[in-house]
């Protein structure tokens, strides 16, 4: 069975919500066996101009720039803070940062509270795109930004269905649960900011998943933030610590091979074979050392079981480093992120397609949003792949391509924007347009289309 261009069995179709109707009529009108039919009920309802689902990197810029042209905007965010990757997951490093006025917003904000390292501290006639900051200043970068402009977010939020309109084209009313219940909202204008395409799946858009031929996508990962009381003596496995760099930004020893050494020195085999330790500030360092594979995106089990056993893997691994001694002497886990964050998940279908072609070719489009000059960075697909290599190109190179508003776009459904990871592209253009410089540049362009339209629709 095909549901989304992906194959489901039966039972797994059986078990799933969309099932429902179909049972129904199989058991005569009566919920089937394991299905429990709950009540309709009247929802408060609110309404605005632009709704934007998720408060990450992509969603915040969506939300401030809709606001700041002139649309009542609401956010939702299902967790307890907004930059879903940057806070949440504990990224720790904004790539490819350089290209949009909200780009550099973020910067000069992180800057004036002095949490913002440049990732190559002796650059010289080199434009920075590449930087390191505080997760926990980024929170509040965010909402003062969502705040000044005038955007209404809601944490601890979640969007949990949409609905159409009769003409089945427009998304008309959302439904959002937190500790206040259900509610449903409406708007002219939708903006997906997920990063996973929660809104345009739940909206019935059509998406894809996965790697080339079937294969996995690219693998999640649990970050944590680790310290220690010696910072001079770990500086050669950080990566941004100004002692290992030159000024083009090389390093003589990949601090990540040595880091990898010293793990398994310590009778660990990291999971991510590139564990990547980056200085938020000196003792305190952004870790991320695991991978996860075969994630789904839709299966709250697996996050569940894959969030406990990598939690795990980090606290474990951060003991076995400390029991060596020396270097590792008082390394320890501060705080594992809350967010088990996916490098990949739903590509909602567009306008247009980003493709490989597209990369290789640096492709230009008269409705370009931004561009992306990140390479193409595929993570190993499978432990097996991570054993030999970490990341790579899959053979790809990249030349900068542009990013067109119809990528941006569902193509199911009429009012609905995409921005951040769940736009339309392919495997491999994803691999590029992921990063964060990109998510906002994106969610800024198409907050001001929505804010447009939404100006125009009755
Ligand atoms: C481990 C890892 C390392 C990476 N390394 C880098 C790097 O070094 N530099 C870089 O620039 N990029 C990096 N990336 C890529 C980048 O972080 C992401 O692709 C980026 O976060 C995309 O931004 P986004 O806003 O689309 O998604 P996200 O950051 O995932 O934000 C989505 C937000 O939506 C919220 N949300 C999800 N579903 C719902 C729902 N149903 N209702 C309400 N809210 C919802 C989430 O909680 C989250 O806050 C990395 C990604 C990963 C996973």
């Amino acid at each position: 069975m095909q549901v989304d261009g992906v194959s489901f069995s039966r039972r797994a179709f059986l078990m799933s919500a969309a099932a429902a109707p179909a049972l129904a009529m199989e058991t005569g009108g009566l919920p089937a066996k394991g299905f429990f039919r709950e009540p309709s009920r009247d929802l408060p309802l609110g309404e605005c101009d632009v709704i934007v689902a998720g408060g990450g990197p992509a969603g915040i810029s969506a939300a401030v720039s809709a606001a700041r042209a002139g649309a009542k905007v609401r956010l939702f965010e299902m967790h307890g803070a907004l930059g879903g990757v940057w806070t949440s997951g504990f990224l720790g490093c904004l790539i490819d940062f350089d290209k949009s006025d909200t780009d550099r917003e973020i910067l000069r904000r992180l800057k004036d509270m002095g949490v913002l390292l440049d990732r190559n501290p002796h650059r010289k006639n080199i434009r920075a795109t590449s930087f390191v900051y505080d997760p926990e200043c980024m929170k509040v970068v965010c909402e003062e930004m969502c705040t000044e402009a005038g955007v209404e977010f809601f944490l601890h939020t979640a969007v949990v269905a949409a609905h159409r309109d009769p003409s089945g084209r427009n998304i008309e009313t959302v439904v959002t649960e937190s500790k206040d219940g259900r509610r449903a909202w409406r708007a002219k204008m939708f903006i997906d900011c997920t990063g996973d395409g929660d809104l345009s799946a739940q909206s019935g858009c059509g998406f894809d998943v996965g790697g080339p031929g079937g294969t996995n996508d690219q693998p999640a990962s649990l970050c944590a933030m680790v310290a220690s009381p010696h910072p001079d003596r770990i500086a050669p496995y950080v990566v941004n610590h100004p002692s290992n760099l030159d000024e083009k930004g090389r390093h003589a020893e990949s601090p990540k091979k040595k880091m990898r050494e010293e793990m398994i020195r310590a009778g660990l085999a990291p999971s991510y074979s590139m564990p990547t330790l980056f200085m938020v500030r000196e003792g305190i360092y952004v870790w991320m050392m695991n991978h996860v594979y075969g994630l789904k995106v839709d299966d709250a089990a697996g996050i569940t079981r894959e969030t406990v056993r990598v939690r795990r893997e980090v606290l474990e691994s951060a003991r076995a480093l400390a029991k060596l001694g020396g270097v590792w002497d008082g390394f320890c886990v501060v705080a594992t992120a809350e967010q088990l964050c996916h490098r990949a998940a739903r590509r909602v279908h567009g306008r247009y397609t980003l493709n490989v072609a597209d990369v290789q070719s640096g492709a230009v489009f008269p409705d370009a949003v931004t561009t992306s000059r990140f390479t193409v960075d595929v993570h190993a697909t499978t432990a097996e792949r991570n054993r030999k290599a970490a990341y790579g190109t899959m053979g790809v190179k990249a030349r900068p391509f542009q990013i067109p508003l119809r990528a941006c776009m569902a193509k199911d459904v009429d009012n609905l924007y995409l921005a951040g990871r769940c736009i339309s592209g392919d495997f491999i253009s994803m691999a590029s347009y992921r990063v964060t410089g990109s998510a906002v540049a994106m969610g800024e362009a198409v907050g001001r289309a929505a804010a447009r339209a939404a100006a125009v629709v009755l």
